[in-house]
């Protein structure tokens, strides 16, 4: 048996108004409205889309996931983290204007958007968890724990280092502050670059006293760095940058662990939405239009399990495809399987699934 998962065929060919109906009767096949009360304040998880790509969730497709919401008279708002990399999410300034230009917003959809983790992905809360790699606790950001219950809307694309990008990267890397993002790449290392005006902000905030500053530019001295990313947070220019290892195994470990620090104390108030729509060989953080994707438009899949939903997510591209996901990547050394089984162990839920298709 196992843990439901509704299931309607979709595509982009359907247009807005139709997916957002597809996604509204997935939403009520699936009894979903029980896990939401009456002035929960709801964390509508999305991602906006990087400027630039156009493959991304559009805002229209979750209009009627939202109205469902405001019927049930919670107080929805959308939302999403800064990112590491400096791009136009990577405060929240930039990331709310981005997020309008998107139709995430009052105009578009209805309900604001609202920067879970402050004006610089520092605003968070220290979730204590017991994990293989993250022992004591993970670092989720402030306003999405605060709030009391969740609808995740998920894009499912695959991702250089994660394999798939789907409902436990949402939850694990997509709600985490930046110091739990950079938890998550333990195996990156920030450097400072030419772009650097010396202007000493960093300097003034880093708590490990790693950062010296000479006559060209600033420095991080990787012995004393501890990676909470404040330096990366604070730097106005962009000077400070990563390098993104392939940590996968590590990485996707720490993405579940995150995913359930997300989910703490939420348990019976959480719906997870995967949408199968323009499934892109990377994730929507690529400032790139018309990205390539890696098998033919599926649908929509949602479920109260964020193992389950994201098993089924798994199979089902690789079905319609007819390939592994790892193949489909390029990189046949990718373990695809690593996030869902470690979330498994971990008791985020199952991946043993029911179907239940909605025509
Ligand atoms: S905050 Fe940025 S620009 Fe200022 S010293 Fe640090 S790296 Fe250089
Ligand atoms: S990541 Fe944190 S500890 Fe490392 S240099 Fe930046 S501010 Fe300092």
């Amino acid at each position: 048996m196992g843990s439901k998962v509704y299931f309607i065929e979709a595509s982009v060919d359907d247009g807005h108004n139709v997916i957002s109906e597809k996604a509204r009767k997935v939403f009520k096949a699936g009894g979903f409205a029980d896990c939401f009360s009456e002035n929960d304040f709801t964390a509508v998880k999305v991602h906006v889309g990087e400027d630039g790509n156009n493959t991304y969730i559009k805002a229209p497709y979750i209009k009627g996931l939202v109205d469902e919401l405001v019927g049930l008279k919670t107080k929805p708002f959308v939302t999403d983290t800064t990112t590491l990399y400096v791009g136009h999410r990577h405060n929240a300034v930039d990331h709310t204007i981005l997020a309008a230009k998107h139709g995430f917003s009052v105009d578009g959809l209805g309900i604001p958007f609202v920067a879970p983790d402050g004006l610089f992905g520092t605003s968070e809360t220290a979730v204590k968890i017991n994990g293989q790699i993250n022992k004591k606790e993970v670092y989720i950001a402030n306003d999405i724990i605060k709030s009391q219950s969740i609808l995740s809307v998920a894009h499912v694309t695959g991702h250089v280092a994660a394999g798939l990008g789907a409902t436990l990267k949402t939850l694990g890397m997509g709600c985490a502050s930046k110091k739990g993002k950079m938890k998550q790449h333990a195996a990156l290392t920030l450097n400072i670059s030419d772009d650097c005006t010396r202007c000493g902000v960093c300097y003034d905030h880093c708590p490990a006293d790693a950062i010296t500053i000479d006559d060209v530019k600033a420095h991080i001295n990787q012995d004393k760095c501890i990676g909470c990313a404040e330096c990366m947070a604070m730097c106005r220019f962009g000077a400070v940058t990563c390098n993104w290892g392939l940590e996968t195994d590590v990485l996707q470990k720490s993405i579940a662990e995150h995913a359930l620090g997300t989910l703490k104390g939420k348990e019976k108030k959480t719906t997870f939405f995967n949408f199968m729509l323009s499934v892109t060989k990377d994730c929507d953080c690529f400032d790139t239009p018309n990205m390539r994707t890696i098998v033919e438009d599926i649908g929509i899949i949602a479920s109260t399990d964020p193992v389950a939903v994201d098993k089924a997510a798994l199979d089902m591209v690789e079905n319609t495809s007819g390939k592994k996901l790892a193949e489909l990547l390029g990189n046949y050394e990718l373990d695809t399987s690593c996030q869902i089984a470690h979330g498994e162990s971990i008791g985020l839920g199952s991946s043993i699934y029911e179907l239940v298709e909605i025509n």
